[in-house]
């Protein structure tokens, strides 16, 4: 990721003041992304370790060049062969002679905490949660950008797959088809496994692409996005390739209303509960809310799963610049799943749908 490096210095510097609010000298970031997103670095196997007036972004010399591109302007501390990056870790915390330092709980194993203390000497360890995280929940314009770009591109893939796709195409061939027009379409990969799914197989929401044909059942559930520059889109279409009863179109009208609804009540200052609960009564008016056993979205970005989560339990206020799915379902084992996934950014007035693949249910009929 290419950047001035005042762009990520403001991020780093936002985390900074966090560190001051609760009285900690340093911070220890192990996530990945969350490195890329404080740094601009893209590669593995790499911890910053950030304090009030210093950073150290510790690798190893496989990636010397790469962060010369990519983070001008970010102090590096290249390890030696034969120092682990713990070791590394900790001897960079003596020597910036930090006292309390943050780890990141939710990514740091116990063997890596344990060898830290025994390594680092008077430093305390800190235990913290989603920190980073917190601070990528709003998205700026660059990102959104970006994410927009990746619901461009799978949204083209899709329909150059769609309008190719014939009977005898298996689950798995059309995911890589798919995949592959992405990349051809140039996302830098698939953001996440593509599902793809034949009649019941549609009734597992994570369903692993294998070797039934278009033409064995009525219902194809297909769920992709694109990774566009590290940040992803997120959609979930359902294709209908023969007749099929009355049963699946009232289904589908549901799944679609209960959409509509989710999307209508995203604004900011409304609480993620309540967006899940304005979708979700759609479906458990029309007598299926068990059949969807799922939160309604979650965040969208670095991550193909971040903050924050659309679930009934999700106290986050939503405010402009977050990025979500809007994705219920409907499961019914044995029989099939209906599935109808968008990506949505909050906006100062509302919300902007960012993916436009037709949904309605005429423009659901193909004939392969
Ligand atoms: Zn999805
Ligand atoms: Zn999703």
């Amino acid at each position: 990721m290419k950047h001035s490096s005042e762009y990520f210095q403001q991020r780093r510097d936002r985390l900074r003041r966090v560190l001051k609010k609760n009285s900690l000298a340093g911070f220890l970031v192990t996530k990945p992304q969350n490195v890329t997103y404080l740094t601009g670095f893209s590669g593995e196997d790499t911890y910053l370790l950030l304090w009030q007036d210093g950073e150290a972004l510790i690798s190893d010399s496989r990636f010397t060049l790469q962060i010369a591109e990519e983070c001008p302007g970010v102090d590096v501390m290249i390890r030696p062969s034969g120092v682990g990056m713990v070791k590394a870790a900790a001897r960079a915390a003596r020597r910036a002679r930090l006292s309390r330092v943050g780890f990141e709980a939710a990514h740091l194993t116990v063997e890596v905490r344990e060898s830290l203390g025994q390594e680092s000497g008077n430093v305390e360890w800190v235990s913290t949660t989603r920190w980073v995280e917190e601070l990528r929940i709003v998205k700026d314009s660059e990102e959104i950008g970006r994410i927009r770009k990746a619901a461009g591109q799978a949204m083209r893939a899709f329909a150059a797959i769609r309008a190719s796709l014939r009977p005898d195409h298996e689950e798995k061939q059309i995911a890589d088809l798919l995949e592959h027009q992405m990349r051809l379409l140039g996302a830098r990969c698939a953001a996440f496994p593509t599902i793809v799914a034949v009649g019941p197989r549609a009734a597992l929401p994570h369903a692993i692409p294998g070797r039934n044909r278009v033409e064995e059942h009525p219902i194809l559930l297909i769920d992709w996005g694109a990774d566009e520059g590290w940040y992803k889109s997120d959609l979930t279409r359902v294709l209908v390739t023969a007749k099929i009863g009355p049963k699946f179109e009232r289904l589908y009208e549901l799944v679609l209303q209960a959409q509509a609804a989710g999307i209508a009540a995203i604004r900011p200052g409304a609480t993620a509960a309540e967006v899940d609960a304005a979708a979700r009564k759609v479906i458990e008016d029309g007598g299926y809310g068990r059949a969807f056993g799922h939160g309604l979205g979650h965040g969208v970005g670095l991550e193909i799963h971040e903050a924050p989560s659309l679930s009934p339990k999700s106290k986050t206020v939503l405010k402009p610049g977050m990025v979500v799915t809007v994705e219920p379902g409907v499961y019914l084992p044995g029989w099939g799943g209906i599935r109808i996934e968008d990506d949505v950014v909050v906006t100062r007035s509302g919300r902007e749908v960012l993916t436009s693949t037709p949904k309605s249910l005429d423009d659901i009929y193909i004939s392969p």
